[in-house]
């Protein structure tokens, strides 16, 4: 066995780094979730999280469930056996999830992507007008496609919908996006957005959410598809008394407490500001290094991770072991239709300058290492922006 030291660098897409003050903040005796004090933490998480979220309007779920859990919550509370669902193929985790729904009986219409953009909100603007029975239940899309670091743009398309006067549901997976991308539940018009502990707010995977709009809520009474362990009746009636109707995650709970209070802290702005200028220097290397990213619209670039298109004849799955071995870091693979042809850098959550530079450092050998072509100057590129954001590209 190799003994290896000092920390492992976790750079794929999330699950990221859980900071040391959350891991502490866990690590206490496990208590009663039926007891006096539980209900002053989860009141404390599920008021946190409405900041995350950016809503005063609507109600958060947190469920002890990865993302995928939450994704089918947000379907099963609202959707009736043959439903249709207009989704958007921005990548892996948007195929994901339409799968998700043809196993609950759905009917999704999925409008193609090239796995290169964003949601194309005309697309979306367009069949929703054709639409004119109102067939069309929900509007589904990712807001930070993890599958190929590309950010679509939620605004644009409320103002598709809205344009159109379709009354369909809008739901958002941000499981990638909450706390790392700006993200605005009210402002925006989310009925259902659906996050995950392990991206943005740091923590371990393990709890999942649905922030739910009245209008969601409201469709979910008549909603027809099973649902029990997923429903939102109950756990908003007992949430409400600062209680669950099972038992919840609790030593998560305490860590999310944590993250909140790290988030608010720092100011989401500063967050969201933090991890452009990552992503930023981030694409300065890969240019440098004369390598593709694969997202090929600027006003679409991820903050949360870069996706980097391997030259042809070379496989990024090869690299990546090589640079695991090498250097002790993980980094994403590439999902499905990109499998092999691009790999991925995690810039999200607990990440500091040195962390990204470390990073790139180990990007760059190990692109030496496995013999990819490219150029020296990634790690120079990246450094100088980060002590010179002003600095223009060479
Ligand atoms: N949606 C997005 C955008 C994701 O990045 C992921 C996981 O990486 C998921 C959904 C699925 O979440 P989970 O793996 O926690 O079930």
């Amino acid at each position: 066995m190799t003994v290896r030291r000092g920390r492992h660098f976790l750079q794929i897409p999330g699950p990221s780094n859980t900071p040391d003050r959350i891991l502490r903040a866990m690590d206490a005796a496990v208590m009663d979730h039926r007891g006096p004090d539980f209900a002053d933490l989860a009141h404390a998480c599920l008021d946190g999280m409405k900041k995350v979220f950016k809503t005063e309007k609507c109600e958060v779920i947190i469920y002890p469930a990865s993302g995928t859990g939450a994704w089918e919550a947000a379907l099963a509370n609202t959707m009736s056996p043959g439903d249709r669902i207009l989704m958007y193929e921005t990548g892996q985790f948007a195929t994901l999830w339409k799968n998700l729904a043809l196993r609950l009986g759905l009917v999704p219409e999925f409008i193609d992507g090239d796995w290169r953009h964003g949601v194309d909100a005309a697309a979306i603007e367009k069949r929703l007008n054709e639409d004119t029975d109102r067939e069309i239940k929900a509007v589904c899309m990712v807001h930070n496609e993890t599958s190929t670091g590309v950010t679509s743009r939620v605004k644009l398309v409320r103002e598709a919908i809205d344009r159109t006067g379709h009354p369909a549901l809008f739901m958002v997976d941000t499981i990638s996006g909450l706390a790392s991308a700006d993200f605005r539940q009210d402002e925006w018009g989310v009925d259902v957005a659906v996050a995950g502990s392990q991206k943005g707010l740091m923590l371990p995977p393990g709890i999942s959410f649905n922030c739910v709009s009245d209008k969601a809520v409201e469709v979910s009474k008549s909603a027809s598809l099973p649902k029990s362990y997923w429903a939102w009746d109950e756990m908003i009636t007992m949430n409400k008394t600062g209680y669950f109707p099972y038992t919840p995650a609790t030593n998560l709970l305490y860590g999310l407490k944590e993250a909140v209070d790290m988030l608010m802290e720092e100011g989401l702005d500063n967050v969201f500001a933090r991890h452009q200028r990552f992503a930023e220097a981030t694409r300065r290397a890969v240019r440098a290094w004369g390598l593709e990213v694969l997202c090929q619209e600027p006003k679409e670039y991820s903050p949360v991770l870069t996706a980097v298109m391997m030259p042809e004849g070379h496989s990024a799955d090869n690299f990546r072991k090589v640079t695991l071995e090498a250097f002790d870091m993980s980094l994403g693979n590439g999902l499905n239709k990109v499998a092999d042809k691009v790999f991925r850098i995690g810039h999200l959550g607990d990440f500091n300058e040195l962390m990204l530079m470390g990073t790139l450092s180990g990007v760059e050998m190990g692109l030496d290492l496995a013999k990819v072509p490219h150029e020296k100057g990634g790690v120079d590129a990246a450094m100088n922006y980060l002590v010179n954001p002003q600095a223009r590209e060479d």
